[in-house]
């Protein structure tokens, strides 16, 4: 009998089927020793697991480094339109398996290390969650001329313990090894200006006495899938000048002013960890400046020494957004709209009406929440302390937008208080979404449902005045990780019936169709999930010492822990299946393990009450032998991207019931979608998208739609009227309050059933009785696994959409004014196209 494929074996086909180029193995084995020998001077005598995955990284980096020049060199000869994308924070994750797989390494990389005695995989895990991002994996894919500007944090999203139940944060040092995929550029160093105050002059405006702080980039390679192209996210990192505090030497003298550098390197030290919550700190307004400031003189550097640039001869940067797309992820970045401002007014001298005019027609602005607790609003003060010059622009631009819409609706001071850029009050604050609108040409939701909403709610006063502006842009994720990397399994079955180029073009998963009722399909598909389900089974006994039951249904909660997800009604259907199976243990109970797992803000109580709430459930639960296997409870610490990367392809039920209104798109949601999980879901965020895709019937929906939630809103949301009338309720909400599952702390939880009972902003009790109706459904329907399979190859055949290259392609379209395309650029092996001289001349970075 055949032994049973392992993923390598299945990457390996997948490769043979000719989308690997022929790598020479010994090649790899010559280079991998040659960099544990030159680069990590060691020998495999003394060499550790960490230095064989750092050789076989640089190994694999050498491939993208010809490929990386020549793409710049491409975009430096073509002179094409440049896409910038601002954001704060981009996901972490694994950058050695994503760049083996886009440049089709990985099964030549596989045999060499095996060759050499090593296991790729177990190199693998070595490495720390680095930078990633969907879009950007896209963007290159696509072929655009695209840049992913951030910050570099030395400490990325704290690493989450669970001790005693109680999340615990420690600091993640993700650069203590180094990291081998950046590069520091400190020749592009930029400095950015703090504090300070303005000069009006004769001969214009200056910004003076302002602290420095330097920009240092380092830069990361983004490799497209398959097609030579590979594009650079740039991220800052803060340096003080070398005389920093030093001028004033009679102060502190010159040891402090070495030890004081740390002040201004600090802001790059750490992200932020909120999740959808605005908190007013100056240092965070300090790195949203910064990358800024520093992206945006790196902006106009590139652009004249473009093409373009040098030769457009009437003034250079009137036509900067001909050239140039700066896309703002979330508020976050938007002081790019007063900065590019000021940089084309008070440096350049272009005249205000055509500097704003140049400002919006490059600008664009991407709302990712309407959470009116998530809504950037910062302090008059902070500002005026901060950045003087900022704030009179900011006045300006506001002076002159009122002025518009006095002239559009007279009299009505309601609605120009609204739709001031200043909101005022006790403390005056600086509304930052509305800026973004104000100052960009297109503004755009993640999912439909979300677009809506900004337009008929928050946003409304600004659809009725620019109409034109509202779009919508629904979120994807990439295939490479979120399915190839991730299941290499069911991408190779898939790859059998409808071929690979559904890799590039995921709305060939549609094919699928033909083969719902394919017993042979049918059958694969499930045995891929059933493999993937005792491979994550054996990785949480390896690593966690538990054991759980591979043959039950794995339901999956995993995403930031927040009260508007709701990971309390899934609680609530978790203590409710305990007592109904304590009460009947010898129904035929379809067994669940049920996993949650997701960071709590560090400041956000209630947060972290309801973590400790889920592993107190689970330890009354899982110890209870009335229950044995029919029912677990697991709290999955340090939910990450490589985390992700693990549960997704071994789920069977994907929980996405936040309440209907809140949730802008989800990604989680799409990622579980193309790895054969099922949906229980409210019609939130892209969930109706996957309903409209894969057919309602096909997904577990339920609740109160969008305007169920604004009519109960209106009649008033009365929490105990559900408690009291709903038994089963009752029961469990009784259960939590009287410390039933905190036996040792009986009144543990009485301000979270406090919060459910009496505030509960979230509605959770209005949706209890249909979600547990419902997921009675998901029960019976995974009793039957041929019908479950059907009804998970519908929803495979319907992700089409939710692949991010159609969601750049739309974005490239009908935002940024730029054509994707899926062709290859020559791959560096062929012969260089210019000379030693002319590359010496030429400005490709
Ligand atoms: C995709 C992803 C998310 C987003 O999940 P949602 O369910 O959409 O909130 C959060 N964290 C990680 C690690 C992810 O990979």
């Amino acid at each position: 009998m055949a032994k049973p494929l392992t993923d390598q074996d299945r990457r390996k086909q997948i490769s043979v089927r000719g989308l690997a180029g022929v790598e020479n193995v010994a090649d790899l084995k010559t280079n991998f020793n040659r960099h544990l020998h030159f680069t990590l001077v060691k020998d495999r005598n003394v060499a550790t697991k960490r230095d064989y995955y750092f050789a076989l990284a640089n190994t694999v980096r050498d491939h993208l480094v010809g490929r990386w020049i020549r793409t710049q060199q491409h975009y430096y000869e073509k002179d094409p339109k440049r896409v910038y994308y601002l954001s704060l924070e981009f996901y972490m994750g694994r950058t050695l398996q994503n760049t083996m797989v886009n440049l089709a390494l990985e099964n030549a990389c596989d045999e060499a290390t095996y060759q050499l005695g090593l296991d790729m995989e177990e190199l693998q895990d070595i490495e720390e969650d680095l930078l990633i991002a969907c879009f950007l994996d896209s963007m290159a894919s696509l072929g655009l001329a695209a840049y992913g500007y951030g910050i570099r944090y030395e400490f990325g999203i704290f690493n989450q313990k669970i001790v005693s139940g109680w999340q615990v944060e420690e600091a993640d040092d993700w650069l203590r090894y180094g990291n081998p995929w950046e590069k520091a550029r400190p020749e592009y160093m930029r400095p950015v200006h703090f504090y300070g105050r303005v000069e009006h002059t004769a001969d214009g405006v200056k910004w003076v006495d302002t602290q420095v702080v330097l920009a240092l980039p380092y830069d990361t390679p983004v490799p497209g899938y398959r097609n030579n192209i590979v594009n650079t996210m740039r991220l800052w990192s803060a340096k003080a000048p070398c005389d920093f505090n030093l001028k004033d030497f009679n102060v502190g003298g010159y040891i402090q002013a070495v030890l004081d550098r740390n002040l201004a390197e600090n802001i790059s030290r750490v992200l932020y960890p909120n999740d959808n919550f605005f908190e007013g700190k100056e240092l965070r307004l300090k790195q949203e400046y910064f990358v800024v400031a520093a992206t945006l003189q790196d902006i106009i550097r590139r652009f004249k020494a473009s093409k373009f640039g040098s030769t457009e001869f009437v003034r250079v940067l009137f036509s900067l957004h001909v050239q140039v797309a700066i896309q703002l992820n979330d508020t976050h970045p938007a002081l790019a709209i007063p900065e590019l401002m000021r940089l084309l007014v008070d440096i350049e001298k272009v005249p205000w009406e055509k500097a704003w005019d140049i400002v919006i027609r490059t600008c664009a602005y991407t709302n990712h929440t309407v959470l009116p607790e998530a809504l950037e609003r910062w302090p008059v003060d902070l500002f005026q302390n901060l950045l003087p010059r900022h704030l009179e622009i900011i006045y300006e631009i506001n002076r002159r937008h009122l002025e518009r819409i006095s002239k559009l609706y007279p009299g009505d001071t309601d609605r120009i208080s609204r739709m001031s850029l200043i909101e005022e009050g006790d403390v005056k604050k600086i509304n930052m979404a509305h800026l973004c609108i104000v100052g960009s040409h297109a503004v755009n939701g993640v999912a439909r449902i979300h677009s809506d909403i900004i337009k008929n709610t928050v946003f409304k006063d600004f659809y009725e005045v620019d109409p034109e502006k509202f779009q919508n842009k629904t979120n994807g994720i990439t295939p490479r990780r979120w399915l190839v990397m991730c299941n290499p399994g069911l991408a190779e079955v898939i790859a059998e019936k409808i071929g690979e180029d559904y890799i590039r073009d995921l709305d060939q998963l549609k094919k699928l169709l033909e083969f719902v009722n394919d017993d042979a399909f049918i059958r694969d598909v499930a045995k891929i999930k059933q493999e993937n389900k005792m491979k994550f089974a054996a990785h949480l006994e390896a690593h966690y010492k538990v054991k759980i039951n591979p043959s039950s249904m794995f339901d999956v909660q995993v995403k930031r822990i927040h009260e508007y997800k709701r990971q309390l009604l899934n609680c609530l259907h978790i203590i409710t299946l305990y007592n109904r199976i304590k009460n009947e243990p010898n129904k035929p109970w379809t067994p669940r393990t049920i996993m949650i797992g997701g960071k709590a803000a560090p400041g956000y109580h209630t947060a972290k009450m309801i973590i400790k709430l889920i592993t107190s459930i689970g330890d009354i639960v899982n110890n209870d032998p009335v229950v044995g296997d029919r029912l677990k409870v697991i709290f999955l610490e340090n939910y990450r991207v490589t985390l992700a990367e693990k549960i997704i392809p071994a789920a069977d039920l994907s929980e996405q019931i936040s309440t209907a209104g809140t949730e802008a798109s989800g990604t989680g949601n799409m990622k579980f979608m193309l790895n054969g999980a099922l949906t229980i879901g409210t019609m939130d965020g892209a969930n109706v998208e996957m309903a409209e895709e894969a057919g309602e019937e096909n997904l577990f929906i339920f609740g109160m739609r969008v305007h169920d939630v604004e009519a109960l809103d209106k009649k008033g949301y009365d929490a105990v009227s559900y408690y009291n009338r709903v038994p089963e309720l009752k029961q469990a909400v009784d259960q939590i309050a009287g410390g039933f599952f905190s036996p040792s702390q009986p009144g543990l939880f009485k301000d979270l059933v406090n919060m459910l009972m009496h505030h509960d902003r979230f509605k959770v009790f209005a949706d209890y009785e249909d979600y547990i109706r419902c997921q009675e459904r998901v029960s019976a329907l995974y009793k039957n696994p041929k019908e479950w399979t059907k009804m998970v190859i519908h929803n495979i055949a319907g992700c089409g959409k939710f692949s991010s290259d159609r969601t750049i392609s739309e974005y490239a379209r009908e935002i940024w004014g730029m054509e994707p395309s899926l062709e290859k650029i020559a791959a560096p092996d062929d012969p260089p196209s210019r000379t030693a001289d002319e590359l010496e001349s030429c400005h490709c970075s």
